[in-house]
């Protein structure tokens, strides 16, 4: 299986102190419309200004360092939404500067690799709303459950990270639903953008495998978690941007990834 967690702690440590920045730029399909029922509402912008929103695709820029969770960035005139933030460097601040900052920065999971930029993020960028799923919190704070105790500067998070549970939220000018998927840890969130025609799955499902089992997870949440979002319809040209190794298509993830189809 081709994960990071995989290799060892000492390459990652390596990994972290030595390698480059990489960015891309994606341009997300057109939608095929709302399929998520509102349970709530955060922020929402006056309905003209959503109107003519929805006629603009968003940029999505990715964001990686080597051996670390992917950053992506959803950029439209509806507000900048951030998913994963594993590290944080000029870059990143530079993009993020002139886009005016993320509005909402949205974790997939709480291990390091995932949340080690968040604090200083907030310091550039005090603003921003931070969310996790409630049972991925006390990663945050624990390096033996983000698995960061053994690296040089092992990582805990200070910053204020609200709980994001399941659901469809309103987040700036973005719908999206929170889709739990137990099982990578307890409190995986995958985030589905309806409109954008978008889902992050972080390090749970990978484009042609299941992510690891880790801390926290098991081998049963995982199975139940694959077998519930199967059940599910997506629309085949969703694009689907994992936590590491890029982003596939829903329909290619039906066909490529056995081990979540073992599941159905
Ligand atoms: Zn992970």
């Amino acid at each position: 299986m081709k994960f990071f967690f995989l290799l060892p702690l000492s390459l990652a440590v390596l990994l972290l102190c030595s390698c480059q920045s990489k960015e891309e730029k994606v341009v997300a399909p057109e939608t095929e419309g709302n399929r998520g029922t509102e349970t709530s509402l955060v922020d929402e912008l006056p309905q003209s200004e959503k109107e003519q929103d929805a006629e603009t695709a968003p940029e999505i820029e990715i964001f990686q360092e080597s051996g670390l969770g992917i950053t992506y960035i959803i950029h439209s005139a509806k507000g900048t939404l951030m998913i994963d933030n594993g590290f944080y460097n000029e870059e990143l601040e530079e993009y993020l500067k002139a886009n005016g900052g993320p509005d909402v920065l949205l974790i997939t999971h709480g291990h390091y690799d995932h949340i080690g930029g968040i604090d200083n993020l907030k310091l550039t960028f005090p603003d921003t709303e931070i969310y996790i799923n409630e049972k991925d919190q006390p990663l945050l704070a624990d390096t033996e459950l983000n698995y960061s105790s053994s690296m040089s500067e092992p990582v805990t998070i200070s910053s204020e990270v609200q709980s994001l549970d399941e659901g469809t939220y309103q987040l700036v000018g973005y719908q999206v639903e929170v889709i739990p998927f137990g099982g990578h840890t307890a409190g995986s969130n995958f985030y589905y953008l309806p409109e954008e025609n978008l889902l992050f799955t972080g390090d749970a499902i990978l484009p042609e495998s299941l992510g690891p089992v880790r801390a926290t997870g098991s081998a049963e949440q995982m199975q139940e978690s694959a077998h519930k979002l199967l059940e599910r319809s997506f629309p085949d040209d969703m694009r689907v941007f994992c936590g590491h190794n890029g982003n596939t298509t829903f329909e290619n993830l039906l066909k490529n990834n056995s081990e979540l189809m073992e599941n159905e």
